[in-house]
């Protein structure tokens, strides 16, 4: 399944003029390095973002737009593997140097639990890739057609720290994170029911907001082992995404990317002002707390 899908990226790459330019301007983004608390973190200025950064996520938006998801509506030049009821696609507007799209095969309501057990396998399937997961107030701008995303392992910060950062065991395969800015449980375990169901038990401690608890969700597949990255959330953008004046505005829309050390923004002055103290205060309005 991976050389399938490296095969697919390379081959769309090569036919299809708009994903080959928006990949090739990922790698010249400009970025900013900043440690806050001890937290490696970047900003990127990615202006091919602007669409995702700014889509209105409410029914009524939702409704009036063709859902770019639904085979029907995808650019003929978008090819697919098929793999059980999803359909695994280049994504034309990455974050990750190879990044999909993995959305069902049907238009239906993004929601974690029927489909967690599919991420895992799809993660064991991909051993180099990441397999994650935006909540439909979470990040997710089509969160009325289920999806997850894949691509490249070590790229996010949060991921290249894994095996560096303090971690609490909260029972015998749940970790908590310690001195990281946001909440992050992780579930590992080499047995797939046992994820599943430190999952569950997670999922049902989270307060429940609109359909599910707010969350982004990564896991990748490793030594033998799950690893489920859980990232809670109490709301999906910061005030200032919305401040009227201009000058305290920031662009940031977080979903998985911004929750996992890469905080985007499509406008260049946003990108230029953001702060230290900007990016601490915005996981303390998006992240959920949380007492074991
Ligand atoms: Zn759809």
């Amino acid at each position: 399944m991976q050389s399938q899908l490296i095969h697919l990226f390379d081959s769309q790459l090569e036919k299809w003029e708009l994903a080959r330019r928006n990949f090739s301007e990922l790698a010249s983004v400009r970025v900013r390095e900043l440690n806050v608390r001890g937290v490696d973190l970047q900003v990127h200025f990615n202006p091919a973002r602007i669409k995702s950064s700014s889509a209105k996520i409410d029914a009524k938006s939702l409704a009036e737009r063709p859902c770019f998801l639904c085979k029907k509506n995808r650019p003929e030049v978008q090819e697919e593997i098929l793999w059980r009821d999803y359909a695994l696609l280049i994504n034309p507007y990455p974050i990750l140097p190879q990044h999909f799209t993995v959305p069902h095969q049907t238009h239906k309501l993004q929601e974690i639990l029927p489909h967690f057990s599919d991420m895992l396998d799809l993660a064991t399937l991909l051993p180099d890739f990441l397999v994650f997961y935006n909540g439909p107030e979470s990040g997710a701008s089509a969160p009325d057609h289920f999806h997850f995303q894949a691509g490249t392992k070590n790229f996010l910060p949060l991921v290249k720290q894994r095996n560096v950062v303090e971690k609490q065991k909260i029972c015998s395969s749940v970790f908590l994170w310690k001195n990281y800015l946001r909440t992050v449980l992780e579930i590992v375990g080499n047995q797939k029911n046992d994820v599943i169901s430190a999952f569950l038990d997670i999922y049902a401690k989270l307060p429940i907001v609109g359909s599910e608890p707010m969350m982004n969700v990564l896991s990748f597949y490793e030594n033998s082992s799950w690893h489920v990255l859980i990232l809670p959330r109490k709301a999906f953008r910061p005030w200032q995404y919305n401040a009227e004046k201009e000058s305290e505005r920031l662009m940031v829309s977080p979903g998985t990317a911004e929750m996992c050390g890469i905080i985007i923004t499509p406008i260049e002055e946003h990108f230029e002002r953001i702060t230290s103290e900007d990016i601490e205060d915005i996981f303390s309005q998006v992240s959920l707390e949380i007492n074991w």
